[in-house]
């Protein structure tokens, strides 16, 4: 399972040369950001859980720090060996998700459908008004059905 997503991802072409971690946005969102849950830590470890039998890392598909990446692409566009970091990323979390349904998504608190990832969630609420949290747990179309509920006139 994991080889397709590599194979798909280009990762076993990585040449661990770092510059995908020096342009990857996560290092300025959270700040116990390490080489663990940079996007060459993913690949290393998903790699390494490949091509051995030993669990040295522990299993990727359990590993909290795949829900930390925004897929922004970034790293992907940097690398000298055509290495997707967001698709390896988000293959990886497919495989997850069928591990750990919804352990790790910021479910819709009106209709359940999954929001986003919820380290991800987490940042948004550090960075916003207070005042409108209450919209980051909703999805996209009931947060517009809320806002238009809440500022229809009578
Ligand atoms: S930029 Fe590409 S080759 Fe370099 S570490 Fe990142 S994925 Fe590997
Ligand atoms: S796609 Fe994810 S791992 Fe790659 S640079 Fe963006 S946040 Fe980092």
């Amino acid at each position: 399972m994991i080889n397709k997503v590599l194979e798909q991802s280009g990762a076993m072409l990585c040449v661990d040369c770092g510059k995908c971690v020096a342009v990857c946005p996560m290092a300025e969102m959270y700040e116990d950001f390490s080489m663990d849950i940079s996007p060459r830590g993913i690949i290393q470890k998903a790699l390494s859980q490949n091509f051995t039998s030993g669990d040295i890392f522990g299993d990727i598909l359990e590993d909290a720090g795949l829900w930390r990446c925004t897929g922004c692409d970034a790293g992907t566009r940097i690398c000298p060996e055509g290495v997707s970091c967001r698709d390896l990323v988000k293959g990886l979390q497919t495989l997850s998700k069928e591990k750990q349904p919804d352990q790790n998504i910021l479910l819709c608190t009106r209709c359940g459908l999954g929001v986003t990832s919820l380290p991800i969630a987490n940042y948004i609420q550090k960075q916003v008004n207070r005042k409108k949290l209450d919209y980051l747990s909703l999805c996209p179309a009931c947060r517009q059905q809320v806002y238009m509920e809440r500022n229809t006139m009578e």
